[in-house]
């Protein structure tokens, strides 16, 4: 243990001097070291075990190590490492199975990319050319990706300093009913009131000039917000109407985390033309995206050539990671996994924590895709952070949480529990009983 302790503390040491991460000011940072990893569980450069119920950036849905995966990627690794995308691999082509198969509709064509942004900047470039038109319309209160393109389409403050190319996009609010854009008091209202919202949009800036609406079919860092019966159709059938691109962004919430292969198949039968994914599709073990795209898009390249491409595109330990992550989740019942734990345990958990927690303005989700959005006052709903901000009350929860071995992703005044879509209910129940006590350290700032 000493030994793993001095290692630990020397890539600490040589990450402070030489690594530049990501959306932060480098200085004052004070990263968490991890040494090792196992199914729903991280340990820490002391040799603490945590409970992930953040699943990395949301990503780790077959958990940390899962064997088939780990040793499927040894396989690959030992066959063939690395080969152009203008050659026939077999693990692509079968990743590439896999995944049409479990699209909606007779999205059957899939684009590899290297993550979830660009994939993002590709499904808008397909529907730009195959449209004609350039303007992307997408929502405030969404994360499409830290690339130039992807990060103007993105609807949270993490765009602001980077808004210089953001010609051609325009953002619209999509439904929230807990602080309704739209004075809703209920899901019908709010799905209606949004849908004339997005319309009225559409209208005044010109139909034909709009390539493109893209949404999470379920918004994940800004909140976990299931949209309301009826929202995902009507979306459908206003880009039917006015011959626009609809693009699905499943980066965070496809490949089981809502209980469903894909969430938009929580809005009935509802089918995008275009599927951006990541993350899940091989749990991040090798970097992997892509768009599925439907036939009438594809067709738009079967003559003129696509003008797009990426020397790692369907790579094949990325592309083997995801037969066997595929694979194995079909197998062992993961995302039917992920219903049971959202409906049987998580759901009913959360609400009942809510029930007690006076910081608790709201809870909502569905699989293993939680938030939890914390109030100062539950009256007036006043965040416990300001919109794209922290404040003391959500570091000491979050700090908390930590402490008794938790680990939580966290946006502004919101926790989310978006645990692996393998966790078991012994688990499940560990991490709501530390929640249990970081929530009450938050009641102690509400009013
Ligand atoms: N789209 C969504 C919905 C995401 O949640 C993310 C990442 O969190 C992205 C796109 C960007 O993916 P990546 O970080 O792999 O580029």
């Amino acid at each position: 243990p000493e030994a793993a302790r001095e290692k630990a503390a020397r890539a600490y040491e040589l990450d402070r001097k030489h690594i530049f991460h990501s959306w932060s000011a480098q200085k004052s940072l004070n990263p968490m070291v991890i040494t090792a990893a196992q199914g729903s569980y991280v340990w820490d450069g002391d040799g603490n075990r945590l409970l992930d119920f953040s699943s990395q950036m949301v990503n780790t849905n077959i958990g940390h190590q899962h064997p088939k995966v780990v040793a499927a990627i040894q396989r690959q690794a030992a066959t063939l490492c690395t080969i152009g995308p203008a050659f026939v691999n077999d693990a692509r082509s079968e990743a590439a199975r896999l995944i049409a198969e479990r699209t909606p509709g007779a999205l059957d064509r899939v684009f590899f990319t290297n993550g979830g942004a660009d994939a993002v900047e590709h499904a808008v470039r397909m529907a730009r050319l195959h449209t004609g038109r350039s303007k992307v319309l997408a929502r405030y209160r969404s994360y499409h990706g830290g690339t130039d393109t992807a990060v103007n389409l993105t609807g949270d403050p993490r765009r602001w300093p980077n808004d210089h190319g953001t010609a051609g996009v325009v953002h619209f609010f999509g439904p929230f009913l807990y602080r309704s854009q739209f004075h809703a008091t209920t899901e019908a209202e709010e799905s209606e009131r949004a849908l004339q919202h997005l319309e009225q949009t559409i209208v005044f800036e010109g139909p034909s000039t709009i390539a493109a609406i893209i949404l999470e079919s379920v918004p994940g860092t800004a909140g976990i917000m299931v949209p309301p019966p009826g929202y995902l159709a009507g979306v459908r059938e206003l880009c039917d109407r006015y011959g626009i691109v609809f693009i699905a962004d499943e980066v965070m919430a496809g490949f089981g985390r809502t209980g469903k292969w894909f969430a938009i198949e929580h809005g009935g039968d509802v089918v995008p033309d275009l599927i951006t994914f990541a993350k899940g599709v091989n749990s991040g073990y090798v970097p992997l995206g892509g768009v599925a795209i439907a036939p009438h898009i594809a067709a738009t390249f079967d003559d003129r050539p696509y003008p797009g491409g990426l020397t790692y595109s369907g790579h094949p330990l990325a592309t083997a990671a995801a037969v066997a992550t595929i694979t194995a989740m079909a197998e062992e019942g993961i995302v039917e996994n992920a219903a049971e734990m959202g409906e049987g345990v998580l759901g009913p958990g959360l609400r009942e924590l809510a029930d007690r927690h006076p910081c608790v303005g709201e809870v909502r989700g569905v699989g293993v895709f939680w938030a939890l959005e914390l109030v100062r006052d539950r009256a007036t709903r006043e965040p416990l952070a300001p919109y794209g901000g922290s404040s003391p009350a959500m570091t000491e929860a979050v700090a908390a949480a930590k402490a008794a071995g938790l680990l939580l992703f966290v946006n502004f005044n919101r926790l989310h529990v978006v645990p692996p879509c393998t966790i078991s209910e012994a688990e499940a129940k560990e991490g709501l009983a530390i929640l249990d006590h970081a929530l009450t350290v938050a009641d102690g700032h509400t009013v």
